[in-house]
């Protein structure tokens, strides 16, 4: 009990273990730090989030095989913008698929778990995968900071508001 916890791991392992997995240290670790951003983060995102804590350096390849199992595990999701960068986002176990919102300025990628996604008629014997949908626009903070001509690059997961 000496170092001062800033998240509640227990939720995370929860989740895994709702879905009848074992909840390793480093799969908790993942999902929590899906949990606490709340929105999709990139690969990148996440490794940094995690190298912050006590955890030290993230091995790159073993943090992305640990995010493709909660995606396939159905505990998040992966979404590509039209930077071909894939996010990740923690999902409830059955949660519906549902579109996203990109902003084009910050690159923010932001779920919309209200909105349906449309289903298109299909030709016969083609079986729906998996269906994906991005609605590009500006998110209301980058809108209040119009005039300004460089979109904040290199400001990676440093959002002030
Ligand atoms: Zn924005
Ligand atoms: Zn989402």
């Amino acid at each position: 009990m000496g170092k001062p916890v800033r998240f509640s791991r227990p939720d995370a392992a929860k989740y895994i273990r709702a879905a009848g997995k074992r909840a390793t240290p480093f799969r908790v670790q993942v999902l929590q730090v899906l949990l606490e951003v709340g929105h999709p983060i990139s690969h990148l995102e996440v490794q940094e989030r995690m190298a912050d804590r006590d955890t030290g350096p993230v091995d790159r390849v073993t943090l992305y095989r640990n995010l493709e199992w909660l995606v396939q595990q159905g505990l998040a999701h992966r979404i590509t913008a039209d930077d071909r960068i894939w996010r990740f986002s923690a999902a409830r176990v059955n949660h519906p698929a549902h579109p996203h919102f990109h902003c084009l300025s910050c690159g923010q990628i932001l779920c919309l778990p209200k909105s349906r996604l449309p289903s298109p008629e299909l030709p016969e014997n083609y079986a729906v995968q998996d269906v994906e949908m991005v609605v590009n626009g500006i998110c209301p903070g980058c809108q209040t900071t119009t005039g300004s001509k460089s979109p904040a690059v290199g400001n990676l997961g440093s959002n002030t508001g």
